[in-house]
């Protein structure tokens, strides 16, 4: 049998491409549980691997011994990259103790602190960063750039204020939810820091996750408008740990997420009008939460098999209603607030692990369950 030439090339790119992805190895994505801060492993198929966050630190050690459980999940011995998402406690916390308990070769982050004044990351700064950099490598991403991970395409769409202007692959279209947005008077209720977060869109093949940090508000209508820049993803991490100063529609709908995963504490996040947007995203088909969260309640909240963690202390029930928020949504600063409720025992990781055909599955590490999402076929 002839085999026309034309034929013939698609059939040798096709076992070009099949050779280079090498069928069977998964890019892994541990979203780990620091309480409601952010700390997310990703570990391409060619074994390197971008640690997004540290955490806050915690108790004994908490948050770095929670990272370094994935760390060793996933059969690594160094990080090859640390992203720093930006100048926040909760995103740096755990740094300095990971960097004396395994070997970091690459730290990245936006630039210098933009939030006055924000004295512990000034500290941090100025007395502690540089000497954990100086025996390996240190790189200042901006919007647009790329960070080279093999096996990964990994975009830099967000970082230090500024927002991408060319699009990525799959983006460039205009955005309907763009108009219907509301402003907020103020985008820096945490701090602004929020909005230097350095934002990435990583694909690996056809599989994508979008996860921007602590972008907020009006940052996202930047980002998002009139053009939607980056098009669709399959795993959207929430921003901001799904506090209602970030994820407005024009995000979180105009990406179509299939999953999203909640970067939440016990009471950070999952608040009502928060939780109606994920809900009403067009094409949603699961999500996922790192805590079972005390301003959803049992109205709001996915069920419970979704959910890596609970208390420390289970509830015997979960209340149906969401409980009021804290004045201060950065609950910790909050002297008006008690506490949440303690969650410093076992923890467990919400993992993802994708293949380069667009197929990935998600996995609650508490309960083992465990779901595929078979790869969308070409539009
Ligand atoms: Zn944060």
């Amino acid at each position: 049998m002839r085999i026309p030439g034309a034929l013939m090339l698609g059939l040798l790119s096709f076992a070009v491409s099949a050779a280079q992805t090498q069928p069977g190895r998964s890019f892994d994505i541990y979203v780990i549980d620091v309480e409601g801060g952010n700390a997310t492993l990703f570990v391409a198929p060619s074994g390197e691997s971008v640690l997004m966050d540290t955490g806050s630190g915690g108790p004994d050690s908490r948050d770095v011994n929670r990272i370094l459980a994935a760390v060793k999940d996933a059969g690594l011995t160094h990080i090859d990259n640390l992203l720093t998402t930006h100048w926040h406690g909760d995103h740096f916390g755990g740094m300095a103790e990971l960097a004396s308990r395994i070997e970091i070769r690459n730290f990245i982050d936006h630039g210098p602190n933009t939030q006055h004044p924000n004295v512990r990351a000034e500290e941090f700064l100025a007395n502690t960063y540089p000497s954990l950099y100086a025996k390996s490598r240190h790189t200042v991403v901006k919007a647009g750039d790329r960070i080279p991970v093999a096996g990964l395409d990994w975009r830099v769409v967000t970082a230090a204020g500024a927002v991408i202007r060319n699009p990525l692959p799959g983006g460039g279209h205009p955005n309907p939810e763009c108009a219907h947005f509301q402003p907020r008077d103020k985008d820096d209720d945490g701090g602004v820091e929020n909005p230097s977060s350095v934002g990435s869109v990583v694909a690996f093949g056809k599989f994508r996750i979008v996860h921007l940090g602590d972008l907020t508000w009006n940052k996202e209508f930047e980002l998002m408008c009139p053009n939607n820049p980056i098009g669709t993803t399959d795993v959207f991490v929430v921003s901001n740990h799904s506090l209602v100063v970030s994820n407005t529609p024009v995000l979180v709908h105009a990406l179509r997420p299939r999953v999203i995963i909640m970067n939440n504490g016990i009471r950070k996040g999952g608040r009502p009008e928060t939780m109606r947007t994920f809900y009403t995203s067009p094409g949603l088909e699961n999500l996922w939460e790192l805590h079972f969260s005390l301003l959803s309640g049992q109205e709001y909240s996915v069920p419970g098999l979704f959910i890596a963690n609970p208390l420390d202390d289970p509830m015997s029930s979960m209340p149906i209603e969401p409980m009021p928020p804290p004045v201060d949504e950065y609950l910790a600063r909050e002297p008006r607030s008690p506490p949440p409720p303690p969650h410093n025992g076992n923890a467990y990781w919400i993992k993802v692990s994708a293949q380069a055909d667009g197929t990935f599955t998600v996995t609650n590490q508490r309960n083992l369950f465990s779901k595929t999402y078979t790869a969308r076929s070409a539009p």
